[in-house]
């Protein structure tokens, strides 16, 4: 408890209790639910998610911490603590191994691979229910973002393609230790139901969009010259004279299966 935080784990432990309330609230865990957190730090969001599920699977890098943690979780209910980084946690598999259908994830990210993160679960999203992460707040606005707004880019269309994206509520520095240097807010996710999911090919739509939005002042037809010229955007139709910022993230499925030839 009260350990020194690591900057280079991205350590800023919440001690506010009000939006640690808030976000296990947001969660609202049941007894049946199987919660994983991702970085439970000290313990913060930890404990009380515990004692609302009865049992948690915590994912946490630090060693330094898990002691503590472990202890102080006794008297709680089940902790099972995985020591690893979350990246190479394959929750897919996780959640066979457990029975379950569907895992429910929540934690305060380690903002320096915030986005490695959300696009780790996406790639697992038919294997979780939801996700209550806090963020950045900027990273959270540019989840959201609708075409046309400036903050509309690649995190946008990925996260909107695999998920319904609820931003919460935003979360002053001052609840942090110690406080990061910008706001921070937190945000839901819902993965899509398979007949919500579009059908073309990931890695096709991915490059797609990174190569759209690599140079999102020009029009898709400079952009996307690599990949496929004007006709086959136009055959998504699709104005090849349009910006990336413009289009909506079905129409990127559409030239994505265009370039599939499909
Ligand atoms: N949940 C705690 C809280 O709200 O006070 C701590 C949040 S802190 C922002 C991020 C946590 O993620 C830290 O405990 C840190 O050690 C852990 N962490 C950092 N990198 C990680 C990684 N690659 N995999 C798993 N946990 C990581």
């Amino acid at each position: 408890m009260n350990a020194r935080p690591k900057k280079s784990f991205g350590q800023h432990f919440l001690h506010e209790k009000r939006y640690i309330e808030r976000i296990v609230s947001a969660v609202s865990p049941k007894p049946d639910d199987f919660v994983v957190e991702i970085g439970p730090g000290e313990g913060a969001l930890t404990l009380p998610l515990l004692a609302a599920a009865g049992k948690l699977t915590a994912i946490e890098l630090d060693t330094d911490l898990i002691p503590d943690l472990t202890a102080r979780a006794a008297s709680v209910g089940e902790l099972s603590i995985i020591h690893s980084d979350v990246l190479k946690v394959d929750f897919t598999a996780l959640a066979h191994r457990h029975g379950v259908e569907r895992l429910r994830i929540a934690g305060n990210l380690p903002y320096y691979i915030s986005s490695p993160i959300l696009f780790h679960c996406v790639e697992h999203a038919a294997a979780i229910q939801d996700m209550h992460f806090m963020l950045q707040k900027e990273v959270v606005d540019r989840m959201a973002a609708e075409p046309g707004s400036k903050v509309y880019g690649r995190l946008s269309v990925m996260l909107q393609l695999a998920c319904r994206v609820e931003p919460l509520f935003t979360v002053p520095p001052g609840a942090f230790r110690p406080p990061p240097k910008v706001d921070s807010a937190v945000v839901r996710l819902i993965p899509l139901s398979p007949e919500q999911r579009h059908d073309a090919d990931p890695a096709r739509v991915h490059a797609v969009v990174k190569a759209a939005f690599a140079q999102r002042r020009k029009t898709l037809s400079n952009a996307l010259r690599q990949l496929m010229d004007s006709d086959a955007i136009k055959t998504a139709d699709v104005d090849p004279k349009a910006r990336a910022e413009t289009l909506a993230p079905l129409d990127f499925v559409r030239l994505a299966k265009v370039l599939a030839g499909t």
